[in-house]
Formats: structure tokens, C-alpha cells, sequence
């Protein structure tokens, strides 16, 4: 069907923010997601369909053509790599800072300090582009207990206000990179569904724009 679409999206911060996006470029789901268990949500667009999925796999979803466009995180894209997708717009939600964060004075130690992390790509390219050797840990979540519990000197972890690192006697040290809510489009999609795919950035960015003027 030449109208047809997926959007893959995940559930929470990037589904809250990005629905009332779509919803003013004309695209909004049938029924209200978490309604049910479906994962699979039609649309008010003939053809158009969101697909729920954990945020780490939206990125994988869109790069095997299974999803066209989605909405990732940039946490996640710089984690995943982003090979082979387009990231067209900035949807400038879910914004918050990549850190490096330990006790004060943590990252000044000298010898190879240990870094627990969910994000190890990103926290091994940056040391690494620094010439600061460190050893990684992956952490699947709860990273502020790593250097409380002696795991860890050091964390890399999302910062918004700051509140979780400091109810845990932490504080963030150094800005690995500011994050934000990113659409990225598969590469055969923006060629073979071009006028569809375009139509949907445009009017997303419009929406994006009238938010922040
Ligand atoms: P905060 O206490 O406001 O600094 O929030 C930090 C906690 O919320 C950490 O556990 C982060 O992993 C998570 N967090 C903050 N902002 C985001 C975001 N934009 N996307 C996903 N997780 C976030």
C-alpha cells in the first residue's frame, strides 16, 4: 500500500511528548495508547500505524525498514550507533544532559577509574577520545548506587535537574552531551515513500517551531 506508514515510538517520556507532536500533524492514535495491551495502534490516518516498542529497539526497528520513521532518544541513537538512519529533526522534547557523574572530586583520580554505566559505548568513546583510560561496567539501571555500594568511581548517566544524583550524595562532574527526543526516518523509506515522509517532518517541525517561540 503506497499510504502506508509505521511510527515507532516507546512507551513513557517519549510517547507523552511526542503524541500531542503527531496529534498536531494530523496523526492520532484510534484508541488511547495503554488502553489496552496492543502493540500495534491504528491511527486516525487511513494507513498510518504506531507501533509500541522498548526505546532501545525503535532505533533497530527503523534501520531494518520494519518501522519507517520513530522517535529516539539522542541517548539512544549515540548508544545504537545510528547507522544507516536519517535523523531529520529535532523534536526537542524529553531534553535533558549526558554526564559523567561520581562524588565530587571522583573523575580526578589518577589510575584507571571504573565507569558503570547503561551507556558503554558512549562513555567508552568518550574517554577513550580524551585519552583517559577507564574500565566500563554495564549497568542495566539504578546506576547511582554504583559508586555508593563501591562498584564504581564513577557514573555516566541522563542528568535533568539533578535531584537523583544529589539524594544520593553524588554530583553531576562533566557534559558528555545534551539530549533531546530525535525523528529518525529509515533510508529506503525517505526515498520510496518521499512525498508521504516529508510531508509528515514538515509538519512536525512546524509543530515543534510553534512550541518553542
Ligand atoms: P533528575 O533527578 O531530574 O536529574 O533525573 C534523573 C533520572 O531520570 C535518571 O535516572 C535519568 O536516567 C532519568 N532521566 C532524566 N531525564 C531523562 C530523559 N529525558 N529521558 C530518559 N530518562 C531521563
Amino acid at each position: 500500500m503506497s499510504n502506508s506508514l509505521t511510527i515507532a515510538l516507546s512507551k513513557g517520556r517519549i510517547l507523552d511528548d511526542t503524541l500531542p507532536l503527531l496529534a498536531e500533524s494530523g496523526i492520532e492514535p484510534a484508541e488511547p495508547p495503554g488502553s489496552s495491551r496492543k502493540l500495534v495502534l491504528d491511527t486516525t490516518q487511513a494507513g498510518v500505524k504506531i507501533v509500541i516498542l522498548r526505546a532501545t529497539d525503535v532505533p533497530t526497528y527503523v534501520q531494518y525498514g520494519a518501522a519507517d520513521v520513530g522517535v529516539a532518544g539522542k541517548d539512544v541513537l549515540m548508544e545504537h550507533g545510528g547507522r544507516d538512519l536519517y535523523e531529520p529533526l529535532d523534536l526537542r522534547v524529553a531534553r535533558c544532559r549526558m554526564m559523567v557523574a561520581g562524588r565530587p572530586g571522583a573523575n580526578e583520580g589518577h589510575g584507571n577509574l571504573r565507569v558503570a554505566t547503561k551507556f558503554v559505548n558512549i562513555a567508552r568513546r568518550y574517554f577513550a577520545e580524551q585519552g583517559r583510560q577507564v574500565e566500563t561496567v554495564k549497568l542495566y539501571g539504578s546506576m547511582e548506587l554504583a559508586p555508593l555500594a563501591g562498584l564504581a568511581d564513577l557514573i555516566v548517566d541522563l542528568v535533568d535537574t539533578g535531584n537523583t544524583l544529589k539524594a544520593n550524595g553524588l554530583e553531576p562532574l562533566e557534559h558528555i552531551a545534551d539530549i533531546s527526543s530525535r525523528l529518525i526516518v529509515n533510508r529506503a523509506a525517505m526515498k520510496m515513500k518521499h512525498r508521504q515522509i516529508k510531508g509528515l517532518i514538515d509538519r512536525l517541525a512546524a509543530a515543534v517551531d510553534a512550541r518553542s517561540t
